[in-house]
C-alpha cells in the first residue's frame, strides 16, 4: 500500500508542505478512530486540532456540569476488547473529566499522540485537479499535501459565539460554555447571569444554583426534560457489560438510534389507555433518553399521540415546582415532546424552588444588550450581574465545514454552495469535492438521533474501506454523482417531512442560525436503516460513486 509522509515541496509561497495520504481533522472521538484505522491500513497520516489536546467535544465543554447522555458502556469504541477491558467506568452517565479521561486513555494505548498536531486550526482546503490531491493551509503557517481530506471537526464545534449589543462595556466576568476555560471558576457571593437553556444551559443551571450567591437565568424557550438516573457503577455492572461486550457492539449498529434499547414490538394503537401510560411509566423510571427514543415511534408522527406524551412530560414537571406561575414558564407548550432534543437532567426544575434563584423570561421581552452592570432586557429593565454565562448554542452540523475555507473541483465553495442548499451524500461526501470525506456532517443520523460513537464509528469504518478500496484498486478519485446526491438529498427531506420534528424551531433545522437554511441536518430514518444502506453500497462496489 502506497505509504508517504514527508516535507519535501512548498505551497508555492516557499513555504513547506508536508505530503501524505491523508490529512484527518480533528482528535475527538471520531478523528482519535480514524487517525487509527487508518495508520492500521498502511497510510501516512496526520490529524490536526486546533486544541491543545485529544477529546474534542470533551476539551472545550468543560463548562459546570457538563455530562455525557449515553450510557457509559455503549459510549465507548468497539474496535478493541482490551480497552473496554482495562477501563473502568464509574457511573452510567459519567461526567466531562472521566470522558476526557478515556479519551486520553485510548490515546495513550494506541500511541496516537505523536501523529497528532495541535494548536492548529485548517482554514483552507483546496483540491488541486491537476494533482488531484487536497492543499490544506493553518493558521500556524503550516500546510498539508494529501490524497484523501478527513473531517471529523464533529457536529456541534463551531459554538455561536453571540454577542449582543454593548458587551464590550459590561465589567463583569462572561464565559461561553463552548470555550470554558481551564482555570477554575468560582460563584459564591456572586450574582451569576445564564442565557440559553438547552441542554448546555440545563447542566449549567442546575449544577451551579447552590454554588452562586444569586442565579439568574434568561430563558427564551422551556424544554422538556427527562430526570437522569445516574447509579455510580458497582464491579458486577462492569463485569456484566464486559461480559455482554460483543452482544452490546452488534446490538447498538441493529436499533434506531444507536443505544443498547429500541421501540418495542407494539404499537400505540396495540395498547389500552392504561397500559400506555404503565408503558410510559416504566420508560420513564429507566432515567434514560429511551423515554425519547423508545416509548412511541408515533410520537414522531401523529399529533394526537405526541399531545399525549408532551401531556405526560409536563405532568411529571409541573409535579416538581413549588410555584404554579413559574411553572407556567417552565412548561413547554409551543412545540411537542421530543421533535427537538430532549436533555436529561438532575434537580433542574428543583433549581428554581430555591430562594437564590430568578427565572426572567425573555419570549417576549428579549434580551436588547448589556450594560456596564448586566443584561438589559427590551423593557429597559437592567438585571446587575457579576457574571454572565452563554449557552447559546451551536452552529451545528455545517459550521465547522463552512468555516474551513474548502474548495473543490472547479473552484466551488462549499460555504457558498451550502449557504443555499445542504447538501451531501450519506453525510459522508459531497458531489465536487473528490476524496473530501466526512463524519458528523449534514444528512447522516449522527448528533441528532444517534449515540454519537455509534454512529461515528461506523462512519469512521465506512470511510476506512472506502479509502482502502481505493488504495488497493489503484483508484485515483472518489465522489459522489450529482444524481445519486440528489436521490439522497430527496430521502432524506421525505422522511424528515413526515415528521413533527421539521415544525419546531431548533438547531436540528438549523433555525437558530440567522439565514441557514431550514433541512433537517440529520436523517431520521433509523441509524440501523442507514448503517444497512451504507454497508449495501459499499459491498456492491459503490454505485452512486464516481470511481476514476
Ligand atoms: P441549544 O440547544 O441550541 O440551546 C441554545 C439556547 O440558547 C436555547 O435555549 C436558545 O433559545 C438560547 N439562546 C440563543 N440565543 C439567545 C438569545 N439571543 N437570547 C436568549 N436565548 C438565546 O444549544 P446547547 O444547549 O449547547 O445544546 C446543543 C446540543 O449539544 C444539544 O441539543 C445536544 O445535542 C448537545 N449537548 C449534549 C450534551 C450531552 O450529551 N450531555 C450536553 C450539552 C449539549 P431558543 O431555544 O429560544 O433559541
Amino acid at each position: 500500500m502506497n505509504s508517504a509522509s514527508n516535507t519535501n515541496g512548498s505551497n508555492g509561497n516557499g513555504a513547506a508542505v508536508t505530503d501524505l495520504d491523508a490529512l484527518v481533522i480533528g482528535a475527538g472521538i471520531a478523528g482519535l478512530y480514524q487517525l487509527y484505522r487508518l495508520r492500521e491500513a498502511g497510510l501516512s497520516v496526520k490529524s490536526v486540532d486546533a486544541a491543545s489536546d485529544v477529546g474534542g467535544t470533551w476539551y472545550w465543554n468543560r463548562y459546570p456540569g457538563a455530562r455525557v447522555d449515553s450510557q457509559s458502556y455503549i459510549y465507548q469504541y468497539w474496535f478493541s476488547r482490551e480497552l473496554c477491558e482495562d477501563w473502568d467506568w464509574s457511573e452510567r452517565f459519567p461526567a466531562q473529566p472521566e470522558a476526557e479521561r478515556y479519551l486520553h486513555y485510548v490515546t495513550e494505548r494506541c500511541d496516537l499522540r505523536k501523529d497528532i498536531i495541535f494548536d492548529t486550526r485548517v482554514t483552507s482546503a483546496v483540491y488541486d485537479e491537476a494533482a488531484k490531491k487536497w492543499l490544506i493551509g493553518t493558521d500556524t503557517g503550516r500546510t498539508f499535501r494529501a490524497k484523501y481530506f478527513v473531517s471529523c471537526a464533529g457536529m456541534l464545534s463551531s459554538p455561536l459565539l453571540t454577542r449582543f449589543a454593548g458587551q464590550d462595556r459590561f465589567k463583569g466576568e462572561v464565559y461561553y460554555t463552548a470555550q470554558w476555560p481551564k482555570k477554575e471558576v468560582t460563584y459564591a457571593g456572586k450574582r451569576v447571569g445564564v442565557i440559553g437553556t438547552g441542554a448546555t444551559g440545563i447542566q449549567v443551571i442546575q449544577t451551579i444554583a447552590p454554588l452562586a450567591g444569586h442565579l439568574t437565568v434568561f430563558q427564551r424557550t422551556p424544554q422538556y426534560i427527562i430526570p437522569m438516573r445516574n447509579p455510580l457503577l458497582q464491579d458486577e455492572d462492569r463485569k456484566r457489560y464486559r461480559g455482554e461486550f460483543d452482544t452490546l457492539k452488534t446490538r447498538i449498529r441493529e436499533t434506531f438510534a444507536g443505544f443498547d434499547y429500541d421501540f418495542g414490538d407494539k404499537g400505540y394503537d396495540d395498547l389500552t389507555p392504561q397500559e400506555r401510560r404503565e408503558h410510559m411509566e416504566k420508560i420513564w423510571a429507566d432515567g434514560s433518553l429511551s423515554f425519547w427514543l423508545t416509548t412511541f415511534p408515533e410520537m414522531f408522527f401523529v399529533e394526537s399521540v405526541n399531545n399525549e406524551v408532551s401531556d405526560f412530560v409536563r405532568e411529571k414537571m409541573r409535579s416538581r415546582i413549588d410555584d404554579p406561575a413559574l411553572a407556567e414558564k417552565l412548561l413547554p407548550t409551543t412545540y411537542g415532546f421530543g421533535t427537538h432534543r430532549v436533555p436529561l437532567e438532575s434537580q433542574y426544575l428543583e433549581a428554581f424552588n430555591r430562594d437564590n434563584v430568578d427565572l426572567v423570561d425573555v419570549s417576549d421581552n428579549a434580551i436588547d444588550g448589556l450594560t456596564e452592570t448586566g443584561v438589559r432586557t427590551a423593557d429597559g429593565t437592567v438585571c446587575d450581574l457579576d457574571m454572565l454565562i452563554l449557552a447559546t448554542g451551536f452552529d451545528a452540523g455545517t459550521g465547522s465545514l463552512t468555516r474551513m475555507g474548502i474548495r473543490g473541483r472547479d473552484g466551488r465553495a462549499l460555504k457558498d454552495e451550502w449557504s443555499k442548499d445542504i447538501r451531501s451524500m450519506l453525510g459522508m461526501q459531497v458531489h465536487g469535492y473528490p476524496n473530501l470525506f466526512m463524519t458528523a456532517a449534514p444528512l447522516a443520523p449522527s448528533a441528532a438521533f444517534c449515540n454519537m460513537t455509534t454512529c461515528l464509528q461506523q462512519q469512521v469504518d465506512w470511510i476506512t474501506d472506502c479509502i482502502v478500496h481505493m488504495q488497493r484498486n489503484g483508484i485515483d478519485t472518489m465522489e459522489p454523482t450529482r444524481e445519486a446526491e440528489e436521490e439522497w438529498v430527496r430521502h432524506h427531506d421525505e422522511t424528515a417531512n413526515a415528521t413533527l420534528v421539521t415544525k419546531t424551531h431548533s438547531w436540528y433545522m438549523g433555525s437558530n442560525v440567522k439565514g441557514k437554511q431550514r433541512r433537517l441536518l440529520s436523517y431520521i430514518g433509523g441509524a440501523n436503516r442507514y448503517h444497512e444502506r451504507c454497508d449495501q453500497i459499499a459491498r456492491d462496489g459503490y454505485p452512486g460513486f464516481a470511481l476514476s
